[in-house]
């Protein structure tokens, strides 16, 4: 595979940062992870534009035009052959001397790569997935897609020993904020689709804004409210949206049935609608 690295294509074991990039010693960047079905990327202009708010927010400067962004996602997806997969793209605050405060005159790090996987077809997308409930215990600017994840791999790998796929994370108000690596959804019995407003507390997905904007589209009742975990234990179904994980449909939530067990209609509807959305307005 090919990777790049402040402005050089470089196979991926020779892909190479320093140990004084502020990436890694202060998680001081920022990150975007597209999906790429059929070989075009998805839902790219949202990310790119959110992109530049988290590189806004943070002060940081974007080594490259978004316009040349996309052309080195572009160009890694044709050479590395990814038809269906992601693309990561990462900016920080550069490498240098050990300090604080912003450094100056430096030269931001700009590196991105590609990772093969199954989006479409997925065994969780047909049985749904099992999640548990962790403390929420970020940072306060969740809205930031920084790169400083220790929380999100906390709660990843509580789900993981639980047998579970995913961890929907509960703020300190008491309310689900989001999943470690995507957004909330569940569907009350009265049928409206229910998830977080954006705000501070989140990340605001991608994913999310289309499949919103479809389920209003098709006539489907959205109401953006917080909910609790004991809300949603008693939902008709739950899901969550993801770049990388499309719609997937949620079948239990600290061991209790959501629903019948099975994944419920609306979400296996939803992600039959966001799958034709994101086929129909991928770009090459
Ligand atoms: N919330 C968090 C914390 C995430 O990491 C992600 C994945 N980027 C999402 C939500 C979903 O966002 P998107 O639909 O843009 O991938």
């Amino acid at each position: 595979d090919i990777a790049y690295v402040n402005g050089a294509y470089t196979p991926l074991e020779d892909a190479k940062i320093s140990i004084l990039d502020r990436g890694f010693l202060f998680a001081d960047g920022v990150y975007e992870v597209a999906a790429v079905i059929d070989g075009r990327l998805v839902d790219n202009a949202a990310h790119l534009a959110r992109l530049e708010r988290s590189l806004k927010e943070l002060r940081l400067e974007c080594p490259a035009s978004m316009q040349e962004i996309v052309e080195i996602e572009k160009t890694l997806v044709a050479r590395n052959g990814i038809a269906e997969g992601m693309v990561y793209l990462q900016i920080t605050r550069g490498a240098a001397e050990r300090d604080f405060a912003f450094p100056k005159g430096v030269k931001p790090t700009l590196i991105a790569f590609t990772q093969e996987k199954n989006i479409l077809s997925s065994l969780y997308a047909e049985k749904g997935i099992r999640i548990v409930t962790v403390p929420d215990q970020r940072w306060a600017r969740r809205d930031i897609k920084s790169v400083a994840l220790l929380a999100q791999v906390l709660a990843k790998q509580a789900a993981s020993e639980a047998g579970c796929q995913e961890a929907w994370m509960v703020g300190p108000d008491g309310y689900i904020t989001e999943g470690s690596s995507s957004t909330a959804f569940i569907i009350t019995k009265a049928g409206a689709i229910v998830t977080r407003p954006n705000s501070e507390a989140i990340l605001p997905g991608c994913t999310r804004l289309s499949v919103l904007a479809l389920a209003a589209e098709h006539g489907l009742d959205v109401a953006e409210r917080a909910f609790t975990a004991e809300e949603a234990y008693e939902a008709a179904e739950a899901f969550l949206t993801s770049a990388s994980n499309l719609v997937l449909p949620i079948v239990s939530i600290d061991g209790r049935a959501i629903g019948d067990g099975k994944p419920g209609p609306h979400a296996t509807r939803l992600r039959a609608l966001y799958l034709d959305f994101a086929r129909a307005t991928a770009c090459s």
